[in-house]
């Protein structure tokens, strides 16, 4: 059929690599499996270069369109210390003062999918009779917490983390306060403002896509489904289509590649903390040290530590790929020690490639929902390093309900884990029968995801089901 008789739909996410990848995937999957053309709007930014590989791939598939959203300059309206939702935020609502001429332009999209951070969009939509669905790409566990701030943010007075109990998320899990996001640590921000904001504005979607399935998070999804208290929100339908990931394009020459090729089996931790993930100087020596103390092989995704922000290098990431040097922050002699067992890239790695690589034997991860997934979906246990959003939460899960990781003594927390507590969970789960069972529970959820993923499977019948209930469908050409 020709291009013009395909349904069109647009996907918009806000900045940052952890939203750009899921909901560019969303986009690969509506254009690959269900055969529609998809506009892609990408807010710029000060793009890194793995931003501006990833939307000006050339295997990107025909019937996908990045549509540039001209950037715009925040500079008076940020400061260096403004927190990453406010600051996003931020951006998007200046970004987005020209979406209905854009929506106009694109000849009016039969749906927009948007990201949690998005949901200014959800009033142009409304005037242009354009339905919206929020593609909410953290855990399920994560949207119901959500669904439930507004609630508990008119019951409570105090701040969330003085508060005696867990919080009881209706139906699901309880959250520990020490886990709580960023985001709601301290209620007289804008940081805080802001993600109220748009977790208030959930319900006006057509419905919420997750970035999960329904069998790895089983007591959430039902929670959401059944439990009284989501149906009297209301809460939007709820679709959980995933997982999806991003699969790399095999680069011939990679480094890390060749390099895992001649290690054994399973023996190898990958170490990398996300597009955002940064460690104080103090804490990046005792990981050093930690590794070399372990004897086990390890591929390190190294970036410069600093002790501003665990989220420093979200906005830039890539940018300074040239000038990381990891010999003059690692420790003395770390390099040369190590040669014979470990690799150490600068700033960013394929990491879906490395993951999927049968010399991976475990993960050091900080536990975003990304490289949560993309583990998970390779089979390959965990170490868990939360830093900074959701991912304590996370981290909790993925140890205490899923079985597949071990967390260091002292995370989360102030202050440094030191070497060799770092040292006794690296031999955890690449040497001990512990690593053992979290890696045989990886490979349940492995099998688990490719069949929520194939046709007839949860995930992609629940897909197909939002384009059908939409009439975002092929129009019958005569
Ligand atoms: N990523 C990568 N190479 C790196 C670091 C990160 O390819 O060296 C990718 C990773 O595969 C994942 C994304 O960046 O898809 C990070 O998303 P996640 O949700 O895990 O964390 P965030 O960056 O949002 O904190």
């Amino acid at each position: 059929a020709a291009e013009t008789n395909k349904p069109h739909v647009a996907v918009l996410s806000s900045p940052g690599m952890g939203h750009i990848i899921p909901l560019l995937e969303l986009a690969k999957c509506l254009v690959i499996d269900h055969g529609i053309h998809v506009s892609f709007l990408n807010i710029t930014t000060e793009a890194s270069t793995a931003q501006i590989q990833l939307l000006h791939s050339p295997t990107l598939p025909l019937g996908l369109d990045v549509v540039d959203i001209p950037a715009v300059d925040i500079s008076a309206l940020v400061s260096d210390d403004t927190p990453i939702v406010a600051r996003l935020s931020i951006n998007v609502e200046e970004s987005l003062k020209p979406l209905k001429s854009i929506l106009i332009a694109l000849g009016k999209p039969q749906a927009l999918f948007i990201d949690l951070f998005c949901t200014q969009a959800f009033d142009v939509c409304k005037e242009l009779s354009i339905p919206t669905f929020t593609f909410s790409t953290p855990s399920t566990s994560f949207l119901a917490f959500c669904l439930y701030l507004p609630t508990l943010d008119r019951e409570v007075e105090c701040e969330f983390i003085d508060l005696p109990e867990p919080v009881q998320v209706p139906g699901c899990s309880p959250v520990r306060t020490e886990d709580l996001l960023d985001q709601v640590r301290n209620r007289k921000i804008d940081e805080y403002k802001w993600f109220l904001f748009h977790i208030s504005r959930l319900p006006m979607s057509d419905g919420i896509l997750l970035n999960s399935w329904e069998d790895f998070e089983p007591t959430s999804h039902e929670a959401i489904r059944k439990h009284p208290f989501y149906k009297q929100i209301p809460t939007p339908p709820v679709f959980p289509v995933g997982p999806l990931i991003k699969h790399d394009k095999p680069e011939l020459d990679n480094e890390c590649l060749a390099w895992l090729d001649k290690q054994p089996l399973n023996s190898v931790l990958f170490v990398a903390l996300g597009s955002g993930g940064t460690l104080s100087a103090a804490q990046l020596t005792e990981l050093a040290w930690g590794l070399e103390l372990s004897q086990q092989r390890f591929l390190l995704v190294a970036r410069k530590p600093t002790d501003a922000s665990a989220s420093a290098t979200f906005f830039n990431v890539g940018e300074d790929i040239n000038v990381n040097d990891p010999k003059a922050y690692l420790p003395d002699g770390f390099l040369k020690r190590t040669k014979e067992v470990g690799l150490v890239v600068p700033t960013w790695a394929q990491q879906v490639s490395v993951l999927q690589h049968p010399s991976t034997g475990a993960f050091l991860s900080h536990c975003g929902w990304n490289s949560t997934l993309e583990s998970m979906t390779h089979g390959v246990p965990m170490i868990a390093w939360p830093l900074y959003a959701e991912q304590r939460m996370n981290a909790t899960m993925l140890v205490e309900e899923v079985g597949v990781a071990v967390k260091p003594v002292g995370i989360p927390g102030k202050g440094v884990v030191d070497r060799e507590e770092i040292e006794r969970v690296v031999r955890l789960v690449l040497e001990g029968e512990e690593g053992n069972v979290m890696r045989r529970k990886a490979r349940e959820q492995k099998m688990s995801a490719v069949k929520a993923l194939e046709f007839g499977g949860s995930s992609h019948e629940l897909l197909s089901s939002v384009i059908k209930e939409w009439k975002i469908e092929k129009e019958i050409s005569v």
